[in-house]
């Protein structure tokens, strides 16, 4: 069995986090300590932790996060202005915490990830 993190807890509403959206699959709310000024954290509900872990079964929620990042982002009111998706893996990628989560990055300029 994997080891649960802190996120667990945020879906179950064990621990405080300020929540944009839930459903059976997933669940997001802001990032502690946000990177831009929209900075929302989309996870599935499922206890995965690392990208390397995903398995054919879990493609049904995975897909559901990007239909949540949309809707998200259209809530948010940075769909048109563009916003940044990203997943870190592992030590190389500073992943630091082992339950997958999709950043969900926007609401400024944010620069050329790869030049
Ligand atoms: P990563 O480096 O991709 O593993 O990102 C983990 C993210 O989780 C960081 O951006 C942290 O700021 C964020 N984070 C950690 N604990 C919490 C928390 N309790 N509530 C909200 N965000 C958190």
């Amino acid at each position: 069995m994997p080891k649960e993190t802190i996120f667990s807890k945020i879906i179950r509403g064990e621990i405080p986090a300020d929540i944009v959206y839930q459903d059976d699959l997933v669940t997001a709310f802001r990032d502690i300590s946000p990177q831009a000024p929209t900075h929302i954290l989309i996870i599935p509900n499922k206890l995965i932790p690392t990208i390397n872990d995903v398995t054919p079964s879990d493609e049904q929620a995975l897909g559901h996060l990007f239909v949540v990042a949309a809707k998200i982002a259209k809530l948010q009111g940075i769909d048109q202005s563009g916003y940044r998706l990203i997943m870190n893996c592992n030590k190389d990628a500073g992943q630091e915490v082992f339950h997958i989560h999709m950043h969900l990055l926007g609401g400024k300029h944010l620069g050329k990830l790869v030049h």
